[in-house]
């Protein structure tokens, strides 16, 4: 939807001013810290000077639009322009005219701006609307998704989302593994994150199911690389958080679809039995009786009691077995809930089956084990028939339904962690039974919880995640929305003293989809000496004057 109109209003704007470019430069917001590149009064020239067939734009609809993200968190300092590309080209000619200034201007990629803290911005400089690829200069989105059967791989264009990537596989009754529980989001945006959801503990992370990328680094360079050519920047930019290189598209490895899905929910009414039980569903090696039963897993944590009530309205619209039905549902799960000592636990996970993943006779047999091992409350076990694309795109109603009601585009002020496996309990005291139950707010959003196996990672990417001995770690995400007055304090507040209560109980946390406000935070919290010391190197050889991604705050100046 949101390509659409965009895709609309470019062609639009590109009949009146295509390559109209630049009259003048807004200058950069006074108040904004040394970040900020300030644009001389050449810099029009400069862009004028291109000579590519992308559209240029700089007024304030363009810019502002190019500065907002999800987040809708904190206004981030705008971009001079915004560049809407034709092709690849485009974007290495504006990164070359950067890179050849004494003085270079930031650019950033940006995929559909669904970051939460204005990662996606180029602070003064040039914001590179990726979704415009391919749609201006008589190009079509369906021209940059290339499915080949043979190879059992699809090619997709770094601007693409990944439900076109889902249908364009699908048309050929093959799909890809790994997802995130949203699919409205960019291939470029997610590989440059990590990318993850309930199958990633089988398949990994998204990045670790890429096997070759068109890149464009912050010289400008174009270089097709994989894990056997220009290894080093392939690493790089995965999990890269936009610093190394742009990515124009990346082959994604297909395996035979199934059809159908059974998406089970199951109440749990402590940490100690859901995670146990999780992690007994995704020791896929060990051969235990639940081991590798499910093909997707994850949980939910129930911590107030405007969650708790709305429960109901998770409800599917048709149910093949479940407790939904039941007229006296929302009493029965508070009375639940109560008895729990105010937090429940939601185990969320499905089953695919149909096309290549075996028959319903096979589900069946599986489920009755699920349900007969797992130490969820016995009474409170949902289970649904659904698409295997319904199960996937699950979110998207969702959306539509926030959309509706004007609670989409509300602050969004996300906190996502990485943990240990051996802290998750004490996380689960300190955090869902102490601290998100203090102070109510009229906050709304899930709260996620679900385990990974480090095995499935790559530790030569970028992506920073629990490296420890252990072989399991967790995934927590605060995914509230501030909807009342107020609500954006007491959330940021309650963030803060969930760090704060991390590093004082020595949880040796990292997040995921990272917000630092300076290169300091990032280098001792987040990076650490020596993977720090590596994206040092790395943006040495592919960036190193900084020009990609300044949104992140990492790197504020060339390095010197
Ligand atoms: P943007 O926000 O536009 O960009 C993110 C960063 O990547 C920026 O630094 C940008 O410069 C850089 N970038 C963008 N495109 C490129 C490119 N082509 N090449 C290089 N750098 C680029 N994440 C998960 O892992 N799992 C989930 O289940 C999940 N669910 C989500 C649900 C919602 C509703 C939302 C809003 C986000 C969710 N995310 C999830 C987070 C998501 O992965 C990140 O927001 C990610 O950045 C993708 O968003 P985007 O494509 O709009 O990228």
């Amino acid at each position: 939807m949101v390509v659409i109109n965009k895709a609309q209003e470019m062609t639009m704007a590109a009949l009146s001013v295509l390559n109209c470019l630049l009259k003048t430069v807004q200058a950069a917001r006074a108040n904004d810290d040394a970040h900020v590149w300030m644009p001389a009064s050449s810099f029009p020239d400069e862009l004028r000077d291109l000579g590519v067939a992308a559209l240029i734009r700089d007024d304030a609809e363009a810019t502002a639009l190019a500065s907002a993200d999800f987040g809708n968190v904190s206004v981030a300092p705008p971009p001079a322009a915004v560049l809407y590309p034709s092709c690849p080209a485009d974007i290495a000619a504006l990164l070359r005219a950067s890179c050849a200034r004494p003085s270079p201007f930031p650019v950033s990629a940006r995929g559909c701006g669904h970051s939460v803290r204005g990662q996606a911005g180029a602070p003064g400089g040039v914001v590179v609307d990726m979704p415009s690829l391919g749609q201006l200069g008589g190009g079509s989105t369906s021209g940059r998704l290339s499915v080949s059967v043979e190879g059992q791989y699809i090619d997709a264009g770094g601007e693409q989302l990944w439900v076109d990537v889902l249908h364009s596989a699908l048309a050929h009754g093959l799909t890809p593994r790994s997802w995130t529980d949203y699919l409205h989001l960019t291939v470029g945006g997610t590989l440059s994150n990590a990318g993850i959801s309930g199958q990633a503990f089988r398949h990994g992370p998204q990045i670790s199911n890429v096997q070759e990328l068109d890149v464009i680094t912050g010289s400008g360079e174009m270089v097709t690389c994989s894990k056997e050519k220009d290894g080093d920047l392939f690493d790089a930019v995965l999990g890269g958080l936009g610093q190394f290189g742009v990515i124009t598209r990346a082959r994604i490895p297909l395996v035979p679809a199934p059809t159908r899905a059974r998406w089970v929910r199951l109440l749990y009414t402590g940490a100690a039995a859901l995670t146990g039980d999780q992690e007994r569903l995704i020791d896929v090696e060990c051969g235990g009786t639940v081991s590798g039963l499910m093909d997707y897993v994850e949980g939910t944590v129930l911590a107030d009691k405007g969650l708790i009530g709305s429960w109901r309205s998770l409800s599917p619209s048709s149910s093949s077995s479940s407790f939904f039905s039941e007229p006296d549902v929302a009493a029965r799960v508070a009375k639940l809930a109560e008895e729990a000592g105010g937090v429940l636990y939601c185990l969320e996970g499905a089953l695919y089956y149909g096309g290549a993943a075996g028959g319903e006779s096979d589900v069946d047999k599986k489920l009755e084990v699920l349900l007969r091992e797992l130490r969820y409350a016995r009474g409170f076990a949902s289970v649904q028939d659904v698409s295997y694309v319904g199960f996937l795109d699950r979110v998207r109603d969702g959306e539509l339904k926030l959309r509706a009601v004007g609670l989409w585009d509300v602050p969004h002020p996300w906190l996502n962690l990485f943990l240990p496996r051996s802290r998750v309990l004490d996380f689960a005291a300190g955090v869902f039974h102490d601290i998100l139950r203090r102070g109510a707010t009229g906050a709304m959003g899930p709260v996620l919880l679900y385990p990974m196996n480090r095995n499935r990672w790559d530790s030569e990417t970028s992506a920073v995640f629990p490296e420890e001995e252990e072989e399991v770690f967790y995934t927590v995400g605060i995914l509230r929305s501030a909807v009342s007055d107020g609500d954006l304090g007491r959330l940021e507040e309650q963030n803060e003293e969930i760090l704060r209560f991390c590093e004082e109980a020595g949880i040796s946390c990292v997040q995921y989809l990272p917000y630092y406000a300076d290169q300091t935070g990032w280098q001792k919290k987040h990076f650490g000496p020596a993977k720090w010391a590596r994206f040092m190197e790395r943006k040495r050889k592919y960036d190193p004057k900084a020009i990609l991604s300044r949104g992140q705050r990492i790197f504020t100046a060339p390095l010197a």
